[in-house]
């Protein structure tokens, strides 16, 4: 047993009291899969009103559906290092929904991969998905490969090996999986060249986060980070404020923390933090983005070399998370569970405004908590974080007519589907009696979008 769900809507909300004992099955059912419990919670939490309105969902099992993936893939992957070393790893493909389009979501290399990690992160994905507005389903996958401190040519045998299994389950109309943590533009290069080699068919559609010389989309590689600003703009605008001269502090320094900061700061705020594993970096007057590119892109170097090249401007603290340093808005943009509640009463105390997920679930339910009962703006990652995914449609979209855009036309798309996903989460919370909650109404708008094309496609 855990403890109970901690309904979003009142108590004698009929929906709200059937969702317990689906929870407690999804418990018993996914023995030690601790986040995707956690996913799956701040879901049913928020779906209490739904069932109430719509008892057609209900009798169809529609959330039991919803919650057991449609298949499961995890599978061996043997590989050789520079020394002729033997290493064996675990890969995952979870295929989780397929309702709006073929399954769709990244690949994470990292050790920490297990098959609840997986789990929770296509769970996310498929509302996140729908949220789009995109014809994409739900997956994601990945393995406990560490690629850090392994060589160009080590990395490349690894992704041909894990390629050389997953193939068979891809294609551009069956599963288009991209990048995630420790998966950027050199390992897509690598697996995508293992997946033509395999199948002699230059599929450009099969993966996305393609380099742009040879079927990527322009903007892609910044499409996370710019978009979860500007869902952050967007949120800012309903309270009357924007971004010009706010202090903002990020967290991480990958690939959705750089394009964060970029876009924070050519909207005029000043960004005065960033992370990694091993600490933060303060740096008053603003962080140096091309010193930051160059260390973290270039070089696979640490915020702390950022800290020493910057000079007198910059200071590293190491072993510490960057949210006691004060600001007006906080993106965390490392990983799952980094915001805590401490965490999150410090901010609070320190005046933050708003808080918008670059990565997925990085919030814990009880920071998530400190925040709104303070009144702070917060958008949760399924829709903040959805830039990303959003542009591998588009991307998807210039593979299937053989076409390839501007960079200012896939980010003026970008930004459209940015506002369409914060306006849709904000009347959706109003709809359902939650106004200003971003959690409910992202939550309620993607599932009703999944939980339509289900009941529409028969026992599925
Ligand atoms: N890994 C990213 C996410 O969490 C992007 C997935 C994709 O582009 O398919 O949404």
């Amino acid at each position: 047993m855990s403890t109970p769900l901690t309904p979003h809507t009142r108590d004698d909300d009929a929906g709200a009291r059937l969702i317990e004992p689906l929870y407690q099955e999804i418990l018993r059912r996914n023995v030690g899969e601790t986040e995707f419990h956690q996913a799956v919670r701040e879901v049913l939490e928020t779906l209490g009103p739904v069932l109430t309105k719509r008892p057609e969902l209900v009798d169809a099992r529609i959330v039991e559906r919803v919650c057991e993936p449609e298949r499961q893939l995890i599978f061996r992957v043997p590989w050789s290092d520079d020394a002729g070393g033997i290493h064996v790893n675990r890969g995952f493909r979870v295929e989780f929904n397929s309702s709006l389009g073929p399954y769709k979501g990244g690949l994470r290399f990292h050790p920490s991969v297990n098959l609840g990690i997986v789990k929770f992160l296509g769970f996310e994905q498929i509302f996140k998905n729908a949220l789009t507005g995109m014809p994409i389903g739900g997956g994601k996958g990945g393995s406990d490969f560490d690629p850090k401190g392994r060589s160009d040519a080590e990395v490349m045998r690894f992704c041909q090996s894990f390629m050389t299994e997953l193939h068979r389950h891809l294609g551009e109309y069956t599963d288009v999986p991209a990048g995630d943590i420790g998966v950027g533009g050199r390992e897509i290069g690598y697996l995508f060249g293992q997946y033509k080699r395999i199948t002699n068919r230059y599929e450009s559609g099969v993966l996305t986060g393609k380099g742009v010389g040879w079927g990527g989309a322009q903007a892609r590689t910044e499409a996370t980070g710019y978009g979860c600003v500007m869902f952050t703009d967007e949120m800012l605008r309903v309270r009357g404020q924007d971004l010009d001269r706010r202090r903002v502090v990020v967290s991480g320094s990958g690939n959705v923390a750089l394009y964060a900061t970029e876009k924070a700061q050519q909207l005029g705020a000043t960004v005065v933090a960033c992370s990694d594993s091993g600490g933060y970096v303060v740096d008053e007057k603003g962080i140096d983005l091309d010193l930051l590119k160059e260390i973290k892109e270039t070089g696979r170097g640490r915020v702390a070399d950022y800290a020493e090249r910057r000079g007198r401007d910059a200071h590293f603290v190491a072993g510490r998370g960057p949210w006691e340093v004060p600001c007006d808005v906080a993106l965390p943009c490392a990983t799952q569970n980094e915001l805590t509640a401490e965490d999150a009463a410090v901010l609070v105390r320190n005046g933050v405004q708003a808080v918008a997920e670059g990565a997925n679930m990085p919030t814990t339910p009880e920071a998530v908590r400190v925040f709104q009962e303070a009144g702070v703006a917060f958008a949760p990652g399924k829709a903040a974080n959805a830039g990303g995914v959003a542009t591998s449609a588009l991307e998807m979209q210039q593979n299937a007519s053989r076409d390839s855009w501007t960079f200012a036309h896939t980010e003026e798309r970008l930004a459209e589907i940015m506002r369409h996903i914060h306006d849709t989460s904000h009347e959706t919370a109003a709809r359902y009696g939650a106004p200003g909650n971003y959690v409910v109404g992202a939550n309620i708008a993607g599932f009703e979008l999944v939980a339509e094309a289900m009941l529409a496609q028969g026992l599925i």
